[in-house]
């Protein structure tokens, strides 16, 4: 099998356009923002929620039940890039929406990382990158493994962050990133 270590699909210094379906409730777009900022204050990148701009690097994110065959989120790396997402409601059995909100936001934060061109998954427990939600001890928090992941996908990265830690808080959007400078 060929691997190709670095196979960079987009630009991660230049700004990526997230597009979820109109289907989306405001709650699960707030929950993509707020993930996507994650990232951002983290490692500096510029990945925003808004409409659909073929002039400007775009993933499209949506909900398909075929996706729950192979986990939670499933990331298309090829252009155009494409992020299905199975609905937590689906293999959770749960109405507590915040609980269900917070799945769906673990599973977006770790697909963001396959958007920026993370082909590998964290063998650290409880990163974002780690390789399902078994191996997540509750709150992902970005780890070591996670930054070394990250710089190897993209080794030209030149942006710098706003924030040198960045805690992961849950919440009932989801989750939240926090700047503990
Ligand atoms: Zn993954």
């Amino acid at each position: 099998m060929l691997v190709f270590a670095n196979c960079q699909t987009l630009d991660a210094n230049e700004p990526i356009v997230l597009v979820p379906d109109d289907d989306w409730t405001e709650t699960q777009v707030q929950i993509l923002r707020n993930v996507a900022e994650c990232w951002n204050m983290k490692y500096g990148t510029r990945l925003y929620v808004g409409r659909s701009d073929t002039t400007m690097q775009q993933v499209k994110f949506s909900f398909h039940d075929y996706t729950c065959l192979f986990g939670g989120g499933r990331t298309e790396t090829n252009l155009p890039v494409r992020v299905s997402i199975c609905r937590p409601s689906w293999y959770i059995p749960s109405d507590n929406a915040a609980y269900l909100n917070g799945v769906l936001a673990t599973v977006l934060l770790h697909e963001l990382g396959h958007v920026l061109n993370i082909r590998k998954h964290a063998s650290e427990r409880g990163s974002v990158m780690a390789a399902s939600a078994d191996e997540q001890d509750g709150q992902p928090e970005f780890s070591k493994n996670d930054d070394r992941l990250f710089f190897e996908a993209n080794p030209d990265f030149r942006l710098t962050p706003s924030c040198q830690q960045v805690d992961v808080i849950g919440s009932s959007d989801g989750l939240e990133c926090y700047c503990r400078d």
